[in-house]
């Protein structure tokens, strides 16, 4: 896009910041790229062909799954430890693992998207067996809860912010608070603690992990009538730094601005990882490479069964299966099978299976995502404190006055805190009203451009550190929660099977997270088998 910088800096930092960045800022570039999948799969898929596959060209499996993200994986996982062998995995990109995939570099890997998982609560049985199985697991508390091995959750610090020249521990802004801001927060609080121990007449939580454990009191889903920004409203809540916390927990958890997003999706946030008032969040599992932990140890128990590089063209429903046919190099590979789970994202369904946008059981574009661009960035040193007695770095590190999340450092959770490190940067497209058409309008230099000017805020020095960046545009990153998605309706008819093809995707719980992912792919697992 034929931008002038401050145009650029403007659309994506705000217009005073990019006034001052415009004078301010070197423009001396590290080396790097765009990487990650070609986008003009995308259109293959829209053309509406049909492809004829070369009779030699053709497999047999029982199982065929689309999509190699976590749903996909847990899907495989299920199957393989159910003992079915004889299933495939289809993946479109060369790398496996979707919005979790990771890479592997010096000095240390590092995350692509997905980073964390809160540790589950004890009556998520399968997601702790797969914890587990991956020995994270020490014990059991006296409640019965599990103890994750302290290797495994996020190291202190977890969390830092930057407002006007310095950092303060945590993510809501203490400093500086007035009484009136501390009479909100603890309000809010008290707010989050009722939902936290809210139960409906069948024992049922209000907001819980799955999502389909949830209550479906009307009390309780008409709040996805309204917007965040409304309920707050409604509850007399204007502190700014208030409001900010929770804009913030919509655009990191969700990729949405706080009048974007659903009041049930936004008190979600809050409650479900909280087991009952007064107690805290529960602690993050992570890994240098975030979920890309998961990804691998899956590919350990399925990979034999993985074709990577195999885009899904066309699903064909026939009297006693599935015909699903791929697109691998510049040929065409077919599979006959007796079902397909199809863990992709529920928007390319009618684009992809016959049939479904002639006759659609449920439609499919109500299943809306939005856009993120990450940038992994390699540094061959630290930043420099600005102040001696500055919050040091921390694992989670977000710039206040930002519409980007800030970094997330990769070598945190290896105990490294000197020399080279990867800093994975994440910015939520929230930008109305597609901001998907704009992120796809910029190129790596651009982006970069954003980047670094957006970190040298905190860090002067950012530009001189950084060796390399390299961009992943994420098109389709996350679902979004909307008003009236979750509780609308669209989900309970698309979990259903159409003809043999069972559904599969976070996106079928209206928020994207690994537990849902999870969730559905052993559901669908299930179904098949
Ligand atoms: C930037 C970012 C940060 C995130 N952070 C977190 C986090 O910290 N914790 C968390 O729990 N969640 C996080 N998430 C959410 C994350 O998406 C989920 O945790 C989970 O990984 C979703 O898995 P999935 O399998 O449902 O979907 P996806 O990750 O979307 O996987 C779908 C797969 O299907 C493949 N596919 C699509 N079309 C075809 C086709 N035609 N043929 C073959 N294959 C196809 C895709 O390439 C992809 O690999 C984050 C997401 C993003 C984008």
């Amino acid at each position: 896009m034929n931008l002038s910088r401050r145009e650029l800096l403007t659309t994506f930092l705000g217009l005073p910041f990019a006034l001052q960045a415009c004078h301010e800022t070197s423009q001396h570039f590290p080396t790097g790229e765009i990487v990650g999948q070609d986008v003009s799969l995308g259109h293959i898929l829209r053309e509406g062909r049909v492809f004829e596959v070369p009779a030699e060209n053709w497999e047999t499996k029982q199982i065929a799954i689309i999509g190699g993200g976590i749903a996909g994986l847990s899907a495989a996982w299920a199957l393989k430890k159910e003992g079915v062998q004889n299933f495939v995995v289809l993946e479109l990109e060369k790398q496996i693992g979707g919005t979790s995939q990771s890479r592997v570099s010096e000095p240390v890997a590092y995350p692509w998207g997905a980073h964390y998982l809160p540790v589950p609560f004890a009556e998520n049985v399968e997601l702790i067996e797969l914890l587990d199985e991956m020995s994270l697991i020490e014990g059991r508390g006296q409640n019965g809860d599990v103890i994750v091995g302290e290797q495994y959750l996020c190291r202190e610090p977890e969390e830092r912010i930057f407002y006007k020249g310095r950092w303060y521990e945590g993510l809501y802004l203490s400093a500086g608070a007035s009484d009136e801001d501390k009479r909100q927060l603890a309000e809010f609080q008290r707010r989050i603690d009722s939902l936290v121990d809210w139960r409906d007449a069948r024992g049922r939580r209000a907001f819980v992990v799955p999502i389909a454990d949830c209550s479906t009191d009307a009390e309780i889903t008409l709040l996805d009538r309204t917007s965040f920004a409304e309920w707050l409203r409604q509850n007399g809540f204007n502190s700014e730094r208030l409001l900010w916390y929770c804009d913030y927990a919509c655009r990191d958890d969700y990729g949405l601005k706080l009048e974007q997003t659903s009041a049930w999706a936004g008190l979600f946030y809050f409650c479900s990882r909280v087991r009952k008032r007064g107690d805290e969040s529960q602690p993050f599992i992570t890994f240098p490479e975030g979920n890309g932990r998961f990804v691998n140890h899956f590919v350990s128990q399925v990979g034999a069964n993985i074709r990577r590089a195999y885009t899904v063209v066309s699903i064909v429903p026939t009297a006693d299966g599935v015909d699903v046919i791929c697109l691998a190099g510049d040929e065409l590979r077919g599979f006959h099978c007796q079902k397909a789970i199809f863990a992709s994202p529920i928007f390319t369904a009618p684009y992809i299976i016959r049939g479904f946008a002639e006759n659609a059981p449920f439609a499919a574009r109500e299943f809306q995502h939005n856009a993120w661009f990450v940038a992994n960035l390699f540094l061959k040193d630290r930043p420099k404190p600005r102040f001696e007695k500055d919050f040091p770095l921390a694992w989670d590190n977000v710039l206040y006055d930002s519409p980007s999340l800030g970094y997330v450092t990769a070598t945190h959770q290896k105990g490294i805190d000197y020399g080279p490190t990867v800093l994975t940067y994440y910015y939520p497209m929230c930008h109305e009203p597609d901001g998907r058409t704009q992120l796809f309008n910029y190129d790596w230099r651009s982006l970069s451009d954003v980047c670094l000017t957006d970190l040298s805020r905190a860090h002067p020095d950012i530009r001189d550190l950084t060796t390399r960046i390299d961009i992943m545009r994420w098109g389709h990153a996350m679902i979004s929660p909307r008003p009236g998605f979750i509780w609308g309706g669209v989900r309970d008819t698309a979990v259903r099977p159409y003809r043999n093809i069972h559904f599969a995707h976070t996106d079928l719980s209206g928020i994207a997270l690994f537990e849902e992912a999870f969730y559905h792919g052993l559901r669908a697992a299930r179904e098949v088998n």
